[in-house]
């Protein structure tokens, strides 16, 4: 009947997101800020897949370099568009698979803006964190009638190593406590975007404490908002889970070597390490690696169920168009570059099988059609 039909069309869109590969990698380019002209952008091109950066040795159009994405976005995409190229991976996770969302790229080239928005929030600027919960309610909404959906929210932060439950009112508890799952972290029961909406002011304020300058806080740590989602299927019983992580992560920046002593060198180290290891754990999974050097930051032992096998990443660099952060651009562009190359090489191999993975969607999507004919 009509249900089978539904549940047949789901099979038939998660093949066709498997088929896009389990890593993508997205850039978007932050546009200049203040009114700033735009003539002396490190960016000379953005195309749908690929962004060309001038090089350091000559500011001019001869010297570029172009690097590849699944997907970038200039300086004019808007909040809408970003999203709409990621909500089927979102979707996916009612489906019952494990997505990341990664934010990367230097403080100030826009991660938050991209996860959450700017400060000021409307319909046109709610960032992907809100879009993805609605949208989440939205389609559970439309299958409620196979389909019961419980769904809930955890948020996070790690800072120098140490894991922090925001959603808790509770005396900080640390991950050396509970152990680096932190199984009693704060899982709460959303049902609407407005519950989410204000458990996110909350983690959001509880982040601040304890802190001095809050911005300086949230450019070095990452922060994790996950959503739990578990299915029952009404008629069989059978239940089915997925989660999403979405993750604003620290600020990439090299630190001032000049700058960079007691405390911040420490912070600086932390970062580093963490990134690098999320670097390396994508890349190796990129590659089909046997072994995947998980055990190397607080971030990937934290989310190692939800990187690699049948889970869905989507690491995502932003830029910042000035010249004078040419140097940081690149240095986040040649990390795009590492966690994609070789499953660009995969989806190659992929294509040769193309012909008759195409020619099954076009048989399922024709009898698919014929039943919903009838
Ligand atoms: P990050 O989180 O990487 O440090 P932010 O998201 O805070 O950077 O962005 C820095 C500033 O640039 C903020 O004022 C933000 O609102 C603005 N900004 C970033 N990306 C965009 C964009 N795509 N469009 C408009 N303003 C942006
Ligand atoms: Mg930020």
């Amino acid at each position: 009947g009509y249900h089978k039909v539904i549940e047949e069309n789901r099979k038939l869109y998660n093949q066709v997101q498997d088929l896009k590969g389990n890593i993508r990698v997205y850039c978007r380019v932050r546009p200049f800020l203040g009114g700033q002209t735009s003539h002396n952008s490190s960016v000379s091109n953005v195309e749908e897949g690929s962004i060309s950066v001038v090089t350091p040795s000559k500011y001019s159009k001869e010297g570029t370099k172009t690097f590849t994405f699944n997907r970038a976005f200039g300086p004019s995409a808007t909040q809408a568009e970003v999203f709409s190229d990621m909500q089927p991976l979102v979707r996916s996770v009612l489906d019952g698979y494990n997505v990341c969302i990664f934010a990367y790229g230097q403080t100030g080239s826009g991660k938050t803006h991209t996860m959450s928005g700017p400060d000021e929030l409307n319909e046109e600027t709610i960032g992907v964190n809100y879009r993805a919960l609605r949208d989440l309610f939205l389609l559970s909404e439309q299958r409620k009638e196979t389909i019961f959906y419980d769904i809930s929210v955890q948020m996070l932060e790690i800072y120098n190593e140490q894991v922090r439950d925001l959603l808790t009112t509770d005396e900080i508890r640390n991950s050396s406590q509970n152990g680096i799952n932190v199984p009693d972290a704060s899982l709460v029961p959303v049902s609407s975007t407005s519950d989410v909406i204000s458990l996110m002011n909350f983690g959001h304020k509880n982040r601040a404490v304890g802190s001095t300058a809050m911005n300086d806080r949230s450019s070095r740590s990452h922060s994790c908002l996950t959503v739990h989602v578990q299915g029952k299927y009404l008629t069989s019983g059978t239940t089915i889970r997925g989660s999403m992580h979405l993750v604003d992560l620290a600020g990439s920046e090299r630190a001032d070597k000049s700058e960079a002593t007691g405390d911040r060198l420490k912070e600086a180290q932390h970062i580093n390490k963490s990134l690098s290891a999320l670097g390396d754990v994508i890349a190796s999974l990129a590659s089909k690696n046997a072994h995947v050097p998980y055990r190397n930051s607080k971030l990937t032992q934290l989310l190692q169920d939800s990187l690699g096998g049948q889970a869905k990443t989507l690491m995502f660099v932003h830029i910042s168009p000035e010249l004078e952060a040419l140097g940081e651009t690149l240095s986040t562009l040649k990390f795009a570059e590492r966690v994609s190359t070789v499953e660009l090489g995969v989806a190659r191999v992929n294509k040769s099988n193309n012909s008759s993975d195409a020619r099954e969607l076009k048989e399922q999507i024709a009898s698919l059609k014929a039943a919903l004919a009838k």
